[in-house]
């Protein structure tokens, strides 16, 4: 960058979690850190020779946000973008519902200045508390011209990864983020962030376009399952997703409560393993991922059940039908291809 550049400007929403919690005076920690107190605590940051603007957007647990949030997030992004002068974004969140999160905020993205979500996994009265480093190393990725058309993206313990492939994997660990399927997009090194591959294929659908908060619930199948969760949605629910075992199977009692429903509403078939795609071309036994497929269940491809259930969610909010949830889904789950 040449020495008359001007600074970089990076807009970071604080909306609570982990990162920005402090003790209430008794056992646990709560959220209490403002966006702007988050900033000033971390060291490094006003050397870095970017501009920080924060937002207070909200106080929470992450588990406690819910579609409308990030809803309305998306759409205040999109303002301050269409506003001008910002390079990069960044959302402060907790880490719990991370994955959702910005897998949703980046079904919403269009535009080509990056967002970049992170938070912490130690809260700040902690030793080693990661909350600061996430937040320089997200703010130095949001910056970078080289993070530009990526859609959105999650920066924690120096890993970048992309908002469609990453999961939470550990409860406490520092290095709870990762992508199982594929490894990181990129790393930063040195405060530098580099990437290893190019921008992955995304899928993307207009804010304005929303219209319905659909009820989309995600039943995990299990051993012996009897179906207890699946009798009487018909009706109650508008999609589903079924995480099912192994490469997308029931057990044989399943099959016609599952291809009721889905004679009713798009059904999602995911895996519940947490790596690797849903299958479709080796079992053909009652329950299997073919049987369930060809009486009309919908595959998620490579998206995770959490995913699966934040796109059908989507798709349904934007009052897409059938045959668009079907292309939806082969082109997000990274089965259009070939
Ligand atoms: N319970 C916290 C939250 O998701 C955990 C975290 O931030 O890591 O808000």
């Amino acid at each position: 960058m040449s020495a008359h550049a001007p600074p970089r400007r990076v807009v970071v929403y604080g909306l609570g979690g982990t990162i920005a919690m402090a003790s209430d005076g008794g056992a646990g920690v709560v959220p209490a850190l403002s966006a702007a107190q988050l900033v000033e605590a971390v060291p490094g940051l006003a050397e870095a020779g970017i501009e920080v603007e924060v937002v207070d957007f909200r106080r929470l647990p992450s588990a406690s946000l819910g579609f409308a949030d990030l809803l309305e997030l998306a759409g205040r992004i999109g303002g301050r973008l269409a506003r001008g002068g910002v390079d990069g974004v960044v959302v402060v969140q907790g880490t719990d519902t991370l994955e959702e999160t910005a897998y949703l905020l980046d079904l919403f993205h269009t535009a080509s200045v990056p967002i970049v979500v992170t938070g912490a996994m130690r809260n700040p009265t902690l030793a080693g508390a990661d909350g600061p480093a996430n937040l320089l190393a997200a703010v130095r990725t949001a910056a970078h011209p080289a993070s530009r058309g990526r859609g959105v993206l999650v920066v924690l313990a120096d890993q970048i990864h992309a908002a469609g492939r990453v999961r939470k994997t550990h409860t406490t660990s520092v290095c709870a983020f990762a992508s199982p399927d594929s490894g990181p997009l990129g790393l930063l090194t040195e405060g530098v962030p580099g990437f290893l591959w190019g921008p992955v294929d995304r899928f993307a659908l207009d804010l304005a376009a929303v219209r319905a908060r659909p009820s989309v619930p995600l039943v995990t199948v299990v051993l012996g399952d009897d179906g207890l969760l699946l009798r009487g949605l018909a009706g109650r629910a508008d999609g589903l997703v079924v995480a099912g075992a192994g490469g997308g199977h029931v057990p044989r009692g399943l099959v016609s409560v599952l291809g009721d429903l889905a004679g009713r509403m798009p059904v999602v078939l995911a895996s519940r393993v947490g790596g690797g795609p849903v299958l479709g071309a080796t079992y053909a036994y009652p329950g299997s991922e073919r049987d369930l497929l060809e009486r009309g269940l919908v595959s998620a491809g490579f998206l995770d059940p959490f995913k699966a259930r934040v796109l059908l969610w989507a798709l349904l909010a934007c009052g897409a039908d059938r045959d668009a949830v079907v292309s939806a889904f082969r082109v997000a789950g990274g089965s259009a291809r070939g």
